[in-house]
């Protein structure tokens, strides 16, 4: 799964120096970093594992939670098991773990649970005994209905497991399943985005996330590039991929509540979302990022040197970084854009520069009342346009 939508800064801090925060966080995240093998364009801080070591993963990531000390209680309103890949967790382990995570934090009553899952996971009974380990969502990662695509892009599922796993989950009784899609794949792949669309919306989940890709450093997919074996898409093809998404989904009665994420009618990923409007979260495990409204920490990438850390009950974070005043706006304002309800721009609210018309003639944006709402032309140049009304223009 590329599941990660933080921005990790860079300012450095001894270990320690950093306390554990004390936050009210009421959701709460779990990075799970094993994978079966690397998939070609994923960068990720993933630990390649044929046996995955469950048991050490739960005394780990355990272990941290308990260090934020009884003043992190309170109920969880959502809770996120994300990766690398959680669904090669063995049940038993994540039901031990879910078990632990709610005899010190309780769920909310209708409190949303999700597992990022591969196709090839999800068999009868792992589906089962997570809907009995309190699971309510899955995330796929379907990625394509493509063979050709599908082993280009080294996935371990074939064009049909992304449907025989959303059966196995709905018989389970899990209905509340995302797939996750990417587009913009390149040129010479020949890859028919239109019918990939078609096979997802057939397939009816409640939910569709869409990755542009793209080439990230050290990865396979960098190295055909650098060595032409492979170009990636041009911005052309981008827009048309992003634009034609929006219109098949909405069709289908798909509403785009964020940039890249579309839902049917009381489907919305409620732990993204508090991403988006800036609620406080926690972050447990390797490479997981935390937020308390002010200040961003997150914990060493790699498994071995986070599992040390916490085994020898040092802190795992790694780094943290205070936002300053101007950061924060720029932020705030960058997420509200992401959003389908758009930008407060009450003088109150925001004090954001004047919206260029032009924006508007354009079809980029549109004001409804006093919001600022993206359309799909704008979220394609999101970073400009929440630069542009900051004052700061942000590059990615
Ligand atoms: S399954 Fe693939 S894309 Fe997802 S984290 Fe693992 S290597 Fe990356």
């Amino acid at each position: 799964m590329r599941a990660s939508i933080h921005d990790a800064g860079t300012s450095p801090n001894p270990q320690s120096a950093i306390r554990n925060p004390q936050l009210p966080a009421r959701h709460l995240y779990f990075h799970v970093p094993f994978c079966r093998r690397r998939c070609s364009y994923c960068d990720f801080a993933i630990a390649v594992r044929k046996r995955v070591p469950d048991a050490e993963f739960v005394a780990a990531v355990t272990r941290e939670l308990e260090s934020y000390g009884e003043g992190e209680g309170g109920a969880l309103d959502t809770l996120y098991f994300g990766g690398g890949t959680p669904s090669l967790l063995a049940p038993a382990a994540l039901a031990e773990l879910v078990a632990r995570i709610t005899a010190r934090r309780p769920l909310a009553p209708g409190a949303e649970v999700t597992l990022e899952a591969n196709p090839e996971d999800v068999t009868p009974e792992a589906a089962t005994r997570w809907q009995g380990a309190g699971i309510t969502r899955v995330s796929l990662g379907a990625q394509s209905f493509d063979e050709r695509v599908l082993a280009w892009m080294h996935r371990s599922h074939g064009p049909d497991a992304a449907g025989v796993a959303l059966d196995r989950l709905r018989a389970a009784g899990i209905a509340d399943v995302s797939l996750d899609l990417i587009f913009a794949l390149p040129a010479e792949l020949q890859r028919d985005w239109t019918r990939d669309l078609d096979r997802a919306i057939a397939l009816e989940p409640a939910h569709v996330s869409l990755y542009g890709l793209t080439v990230e450093e050290r990865t396979p997919l960098a190295r055909w590039v650098s060595r032409g074996a492979t170009w990636p898409s041009d911005e052309d093809r981008y827009a048309a991929e992003y634009l034609l998404a929006h219109r098949r989904l909405a069709a289908a009665g798909y509403a785009f509540y964020e940039v890249s994420n579309a839902a049917r009618p009381g489907h919305r990923s409620r732990h993204n979302t508090a991403y988006w409007t800036g609620a406080p979260y926690r972050g447990i495990g390797p490479a997981a990022h935390s937020y308390d409204g002010a200040t961003r920490r997150w914990n060493l990438a790699a498994w071995e040197a986070y599992r040390r850390a916490v085994t020898e009950g040092r802190s795992p974070v790694e780094h943290e970084e205070t936002l300053t005043p101007e950061q924060r706006e720029l932020e705030r304002v960058y997420l509200a854009l992401r959003t389908a309800e758009g930008l407060d721009l009450r003088p109150s609210v925001s004090s954001v520069s004047p919206v260029p018309s032009v924006w508007l003639s354009q079809g980029w944006v549109e004001l409804c009342g006093a919001r600022l709402r993206c359309t799909p032309e704008g979220w394609l140049r999101l970073d400009a346009l929440a630069g542009a009304l900051t004052g700061s223009p942000r590059t990615g």
